[in-house]
This record gives C-alpha cells, structure tokens and sequence, in this order.
C-alpha cells in the first residue's frame, strides 16, 4: 500500500521528500478507519511536519484517488485511504460504521435509476453525487447484542 502511494505521487511528477514518505506511512496506518489531518498532525509534528506540510500532502494525496473525504456527523474533515481496487478516481458508495468508523463500499451504484429520473424531472444532466449511509458495523452490532 505504501509502495504503491509513492508510486502514484512519483507517477504524477511529485518527489517523495522524508516528510511525505512519514506521512505515507502514518496514512497507510489508519487502515480503513477515518482519521482527520488535524490528528494526524498531532502524530507527526514530533517528526518536525508541519500543519502545512500534513495538510497540503493529504489534499494531493486525496487529488490522486489514494485518499477521498468522509462526511460524518461530528464533521467532514476527516479523510479514508481508498482500497486499491477503488483508486481509480471513480466515485464509490459507501456505508460508514458510526461505532468503530469502518467504511464499506458498495459494489454498484443504486443510484443509477434514481439519477435518471431526477435528470428526466429536472431537464438536468446530472454527473456526479454523494452517497454515503451511516449505521453500524455487523461486528459491533454483534459486541452490542452481548452488553
Ligand atoms: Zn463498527
Ligand atoms: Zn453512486
């Protein structure tokens, strides 16, 4: 996942300084929770980055596809590394667990019908949207069926 990253960024014309290689790293660590760049500032102004650094190299990250945004209730500032298969800069649905923050992806669009109909509706042509669900995992609605 890390090769991969910096692949992408050198791919794209950008040198992976000692800075960004950090942050890679600290990224590919979230695994598939939501973090925030403000938390993961936190962690790695120790290693001397500063809040510039952390948060324009997220923005980058997230302009390649390795990276998207989440919207959760408590704010959408918060980032998710995309899987591999889904850096491909292509949108994905997505289901958010509340409890523990795991994302899940959808494997087809539902909308599809949907946004045809609003396109007929409206005379729009509609080309993208977001949708993302929040509920709760199937791991944590089992921890919370044994409380
Ligand atoms: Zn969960
Ligand atoms: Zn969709």
């Amino acid at each position: 996942m890390e090769e991969r990253m910096i692949q992408t960024l050198e791919q794209a014309g950008h040198r992976v300084t000692e800075p960004r290689s950090q942050l890679i790293k600290a990224v590919v660590a979230q695994k598939e929770r939501p973090f925030t760049g403000e938390a993961l500032y936190e962690e790695l102004k120790e290693a001397g980055l500063g809040r510039a650094t952390v948060f324009r190299t997220l923005k980058l990250l997230q302009d390649l596809g390795l990276l998207s945004r989440l919207h959760l209730p408590e704010g959408c500032q918060h980032y998710i590394v995309s899987p591999p298969e889904h850096q491909d800069g292509k949108h994905h649905d997505r289901i958010i667990c509340r409890v523990c923050g795991r994302v899940a992806y959808l494997d087809e669009c539902p909308m599809s019908e949907v946004i045809a109909d609003i396109a007929k509706a409206s005379g729009y042509k509609v080309e993208t949207h977001h949708l993302d669900f929040l509920g709760v995992c199937s791991d944590c609605l089992a921890s919370s069926d044994e409380n």
